[in-house]
């Protein structure tokens, strides 16, 4: 069957709580929305641990906003050099910190819009500083979250917008805080980009994806559907 809006809103408690058992939510370090807003812009594309350690080596060495807005790239691309695309993401850093003390007179801006104005700001950044730095419920979608949503049927646009917009309407707003944490955790060690463990997954029975798969299975033909590669 394909699961409707109105399905999924009756079942996201349930769901939720499902994928939490399963794999609890991974934070970063830091709390602070600063430097919340720094690990985020690190973590494109890079491992936990590597954007971890190289957001603790910055806070060390500038200690914060006025510090790093002062900082030369040289020496914060050598901080950050096990980073995915460091060159950028050594001027981004700088110039957040630039742009906040200058702009928004030091201060974290705690809205979206203000937040995305600042280059390489885009709404899940965004969304990840209200929740995590901020405790404003929000709810941040990264290819995590987007692939989950697809593969179960939530959502049926590859737009990480759109799927932030039914998930604020399917998900009661008390669970926003710490949805995405939970949900990347849970597309690393479930809902993996490939070969994801269906048959383990607790929420299987609210899945699409899974439907289909064991519908084809029973007439013995392989699938390739939402995104979902197969193991080599
Ligand atoms: S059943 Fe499979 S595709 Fe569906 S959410 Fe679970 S792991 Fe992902």
């Amino acid at each position: 069957m394909t699961r409707t809006e109105k399905y999924f809103r009756e079942h996201m408690e349930e769901m939720i709580n499902l994928m939490r058992s399963q794999a609890p939510e991974h934070h970063f370090e830091f709390h602070e929305p600063f430097w919340v807003l720094i690990t985020t812009i690190l973590s494109h594309r890079t491992k936990d641990e590597v954007t971890d350690r190289a957001a603790r080596n910055l806070e060390q060495r500038y200690h914060d906003m006025d510090g790093l807005s002062k900082a030369s790239y040289e020496d914060v691309l050598k901080i950050i050099d096990k980073v995915g695309f460091k060159k950028a993401k050594a001027e981004r850093v700088i110039n957040a910190a630039k742009i906040i003390r200058e702009r928004f007179g030091g201060r974290v801006p705690q809205t979206i819009e203000s937040l995305t104005e600042i280059p390489g700001v885009g709404r899940k950044t965004a969304n990840v500083v209200l929740s995590d730095g901020f405790g404003i419920p929000a709810i941040a979608v990264d290819t995590h979250v987007q692939r989950i949503c697809m593969r179960t049927g939530i959502s049926h646009s590859g737009n990480p917008e759109d799927t932030e917009m039914i998930l604020r309407r399917i998900v009661p707003e008390k669970l926003w805080l710490g949805l995405n944490p939970m949900m990347v955790e849970f597309g690393k060690t479930i809902c993996k980009p490939v070969g994801p463990r269906c048959e383990s997954c607790k929420i299987n029975s609210f899945c699409d994806y899974y439907d289909l798969e064991k519908g084809k299975k029973g007439e013995g033909r392989k699938t390739n559907k939402n995104n979902v590669k197969k193991k080599k």
